[in-house]
């Protein structure tokens, strides 16, 4: 499974590990050390062309395989990636950024799960039926689509990956599915598992390369009739302009803007513990981080000294380093970003009240890019800072009186993704939850999941919702046949 460093990684198509058809490859970059570690397909048209081909030719055998025989490959594919944690992790890690031991209890076990889900689920997937007294009896297929694509982010690879690719694959569709060029690794070594596990050559494809070559050849191409993407707000619009006048199915999970709510009632300890986990877990570079803190204002002065003094205990490092709670951020252009967004936030009169700064370490660490974990106060809700998305390690604290005015605050932006809420009053609880904008909603926790759940945004955080049941029927057409009693 390890990768000889530096590398050059192949698209996976029609079951064979290929060169790109241009030649064309991209640097891949260790954003701990700053180097240039391997290099990863620029595909383009005709590399999506060949993937799309070889799903044709393997989708009339892969979408009638026995409901069981697909269950066994992609629970082997899950056992495989148990098997291999450790080098998946370690590659994961080096290719985000992200310590090792969240890459080993987070993302790779919720890679495997992801597969054993949706084995088990497919065992269990039942239509619909609609009895008309005794004039006619209606049953619903629900059908394999055909070839369908995947694009996902950078922040939890093998994650996101496999969340899309395990339904697909499990409702019987043929899959072309293009990882962040950013991190593309572990979806490599995803392909060598998935041959290790059985699956028919072509079933799943491979490609790799960038948004504007490779993804969007993928969004443009007349054969792969369903379209699942998770990343920006702005690709989301952009592929939906392409997709939608092909009428093409879509499911769209975007960013996000996500307040934490927070009542002077809560569980204190617990609240700030877990306040601390959902504002900066991964670098905050997950879609449900909390980045907007709004706190009620008769606790806000003892939050805001007891949140910052723990911020400031979050250790920075190398991501190999158990030791330390942050890695580094996953490029030199977001770690760019995120830094001219803490100039605006200063620029726009907010008030650091820790972190804001870039970290420079050491040895082989000396090059990567490093944020200290930041918080900022003295902004109101209409401020850049409060609007737009940064996806890094950086919050807001914004004070609120009444429900009503905390509800007035977590409404305006925007996104719509997801919402925390902490009070021990379980009225209140509902209130908000019935009120808030977001699809989904934690009240005294955070990123606990089950993966049962619609999981999705409203506003400009997403169409459609995946997991469970919503997954299977995304990647299913529904056809209605209506039998008339004799
Ligand atoms: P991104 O939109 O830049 O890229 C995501 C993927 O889309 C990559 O594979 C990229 O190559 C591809 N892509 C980019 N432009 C494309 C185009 N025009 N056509 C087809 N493909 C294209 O996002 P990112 O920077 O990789 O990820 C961060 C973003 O993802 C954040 O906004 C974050 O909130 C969002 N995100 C959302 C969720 C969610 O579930 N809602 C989860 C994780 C991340």
């Amino acid at each position: 499974m390890n990768l000889t460093i530096p590398y050059q990684l192949e698209n996976f198509i029609g079951g064979n590990f290929t060169a790109p058809l241009s030649g064309m490859f991209l640097n891949n970059v260790n954003p701990a050390t700053g180097e240039v570690y391997g290099q990863i397909p620029n595909s383009n048209d005709k590399d999506v062309e060949q993937a799309v081909a070889a799903a044709q030719k393997a989708f009339p055998a892969w979408s009638v395989t026995p409901a069981e025989k697909r269950f066994t490959i992609l629970n082997s594919i899950a056992d495989l990636i148990d098997t291999h944690l450790n080098e998946l992790a370690e590659a994961e890690t080096i290719d985000n950024g992200k310590p090792l031991w969240l890459s080993k209890v987070m993302d790779m076990p919720r890679a495997s799960s992801n597969f054993r889900f949706f084995a088990t689920g497919l065992m269990h997937f039942a239509t619909d039926s609609h009895a008309m007294e005794d004039t006619a009896i209606n049953y619903t297929l629900r059908q394999p689509i055909g070839v369908v694509g995947c694009i996902s982010p950078w922040n939890l690879p093998l994650y996101l990956f496999t969340w899309k690719i395990a339904p697909a694959l499990a409702a019987g569709n043929c899959v072309i599915a293009k990882p962040s060029e950013v991190t593309p690794v572990t979806a490599f070594l995803l392909a060598k598992i998935c041959k290790e596990a059985g699956l028919p050559d072509g079933v799943l494809n491979i490609v790799h390369g960038d948004g504007p070559n490779c993804g969007e050849a993928i969004v443009k191409h007349p054969g792969i009739k369903a379209i699942s993407f998770t990343g920006s707000t702005r690709a989301g619009a952009q592929i939906a302009s392409v997709a939608a006048p092909m009428f093409k199915k879509l499911s769209l999970e975007l960013g996000g803007k996500n307040p934490a709510i927070i009542f002077s009632d809560c569980n204190w300890e617990l609240m700030l513990k877990e306040t601390i986990r959902s504002s900066f877990t991964n670098q905050g570079q997950i879609c449900l981080c909390t980045s907007r803190l709004l706190i009620e204002r008769t606790i806000y002065d003892k939050f805001k000294t007891a949140f910052a003094e723990k911020v400031q205990q979050l250790t920075v490092g190398d991501p190999m380093n158990d030791n330390n709670r942050q890695g580094a951020i996953v490029s030199k252009v977001h770690f760019e970003k995120i830094m001219r967004c803490i100039e605006t936030a200063k620029q726009e009169g907010g008030t650091i009240l820790c972190g804001g700064t870039a970290i420079t370490l050491t040895g082989k660490n000396a090059n990567g890019y490093f944020i200290t974990p930041t918080v900022i106060e003295n902004l109101g809700p209409a401020t850049q800072t409060n609007q737009e998305e940064i996806f890094g390690p950086v919050v807001t604290l914004q004070p609120f009186d009444t429900v009503e005015e905390a509800l007035q605050l977590a409404n305006a932006t925007q996104y719509g993704l997801a919402t925390t809420i902490w009070t021990q009053d379980i009225n209140k609880a509902h209130t908000i939850s019935a009120q808030v904008q977001s699809g989904i909603i934690w009240v005294n926790c955070w990123l606990v999941r089950d993966l049962r759940t619609p999981f999705g945004g409203v506003k400009n955080s997403g169409v459609g919702r995946e997991g469970g049941w919503e997954a299977l029927r995304f990647f299913t057409e529904p056809k209605n046949i209506c039998i008339a009693l004799a």
